[in-house]
């Protein structure tokens, strides 16, 4: 077997080889972004380019139609490592978080490393897991897939995400989980006959307010946040509302901090219904985690990207930066190690879910991020198969970490 420095200088050229093809479906999905659960178009780009370099795959995969495995083979005895792929848009704004990036990325890691399968031990899976902006039936699938034991054989796993400015090999994401709430009371004449109804608008305005009044107390360092909107609050001007309802998101970077959050938001809407006179049902999301880190997976991308020339910012600096989003690839990291680097594919800071970001993804500098974040995934995947210690090193300290 050739030496791990060579087959990964051989590996970034199989990733040159696909750019062109990669940029292309990567442009395509781009250009025809589908809601999660409906990625029926873009999931089946991505299918048909696995299968036409000789990956197996199983599409739809996990009792979701826009998932899929493909898996490719080496040598007896080696790791299973996962590539992980997302290609969900956002409503008005299309690809505006780059998941158009993510999916050619991974898809480009995976058919790079099967180039070389015949040299390497072990198994490249590549896995397409939908709707991780949450929209449809699909959304949280890589929750669904870390409960039906998906992960179970797999050693380690990875994904890119594209961002603005500059990359982080790591990142900080925060436990998340939903909360529903539905006020019902009494609807009557606004003015003639307010006094025989029952205001569910006042209730929900009530919680909106509780909610507010009890923010300054929330723990700081577990980086809370509550965000809602009233998404239900009458009919008419002139009818007392029987109906109101409010959906709210709670999170933390400590995610033992949020069943607190949700009794604290439960518990606003229980006092507003004690106030109206009205009833109120609610009802909580499973929700997502914060993600574990694992410093070992750190040190493979940094050296990938130096390797590449390519900067990222100082990972102490950003260990101590808030986190700001969620993601499902947090769950993954509790069942098997994993990282989720962040590679900037324009200069200047932007806002993530825009349009001005969907269009980022369609410029060189959105190719550029496509080819770092492909060639990293299929680097580090060479020196995990090529060097054994490696995967025992990555896996002590996750088994630390989960303690
Ligand atoms: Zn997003
Ligand atoms: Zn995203």
């Amino acid at each position: 077997m050739a030496d791990t420095d060579s087959l990964k200088k051989s590996v970034q050229m199989e990733v040159d080889a696909l750019m062109p093809q990669l940029k292309e479906i990567k442009d395509i999905i781009g250009e025809n972004p589908e809601l999660g659960s409906e990625e029926y178009k873009s999931s089946n780009l991505l299918v048909e380019e696995l299968r036409k370099h000789g990956f197996k795959v199983e599409h739809p995969f996990c009792e979701m139609d826009t998932a899929f495995k493909a898996v490719y083979k080496g040598k007896r005895g080696g790791p299973v490592i996962a590539i992980l792929c997302e290609y969900d848009a956002l409503p008005g704004v299309g690809h505006g978080c780059g998941h158009n990036i993510i999916g050619t990325a991974g898809v480009g890691a995976g058919i790079a490393v099967s180039k070389l399968m015949k040299d390497l031990p072990g198994e490249i899976w590549v896995l397409g897991t939908p709707a991780e902006e949450g929209h449809g039936p699909y959304g949280g699938a890589k929750v669904r897939m870390a409960n039906a034991g998906v992960f179970k054989d797999v050693n380690v796993s990875y994904m890119i995400h594209p961002m603005t400015g500059a990359s982080m090999v790591t990142g900080n994401f925060l436990a998340v989980s939903g909360i529903e709430i539905v006020f019902k009371g009494k609807t009557a004449h606004a003015a003639a006959d307010a006094h025989n109804g029952l205001n569910a608008l006042n209730a929900a305005v009530l919680t909106y307010m509780a909610i507010h009044a009890n923010r300054q107390q929330l723990r700081r360092d577990a980086n809370a946040v509550v965000h809602g909107i009233i998404t239900e609050g009458g009919l008419a001007s002139n009818i007392i509302p029987d109906r109101a309802a409010l959906r709210f998101g709670v999170r933390s970077s400590d995610t033992s901090y949020v069943p607190t959050l949700v009794e604290m938001v439960v518990n606003s809407a229980r006092g507003a219904a004690i106030a109206t006179g009205c009833t109120m049902e609610h009802t909580v999301s499973t929700g997502l985690k914060s993600n574990l880190h694992n410093k070992k997976l750190e040190s493979l991308f940094m050296g990938a990207f130096n390797e590449l020339g390519h900067e990222y910012r100082d990972p102490v600096e950003v260990a101590v930066m808030p986190p700001g989003g969620s993601t499902d690839f947090a769950d993954v990291t509790h069942v098997v190690p994993g990282i989720h680097p962040m590679v900037g594919i324009t200069q200047e800071e932007m806002t993530m879910h825009s349009r001005e970001f969907a269009a980022a993804t369609m410029t060189p500098g959105g190719d550029k991020g496509l080819e770092i974040g492909a060639k990293a995934m299929a680097m580090v995947t060479v020196e995990i198969m090529t060097r054994p210690g490696l995967l025992a090193e990555i896996k002590k300290e996750f088994e630390e970490r989960r303690l």
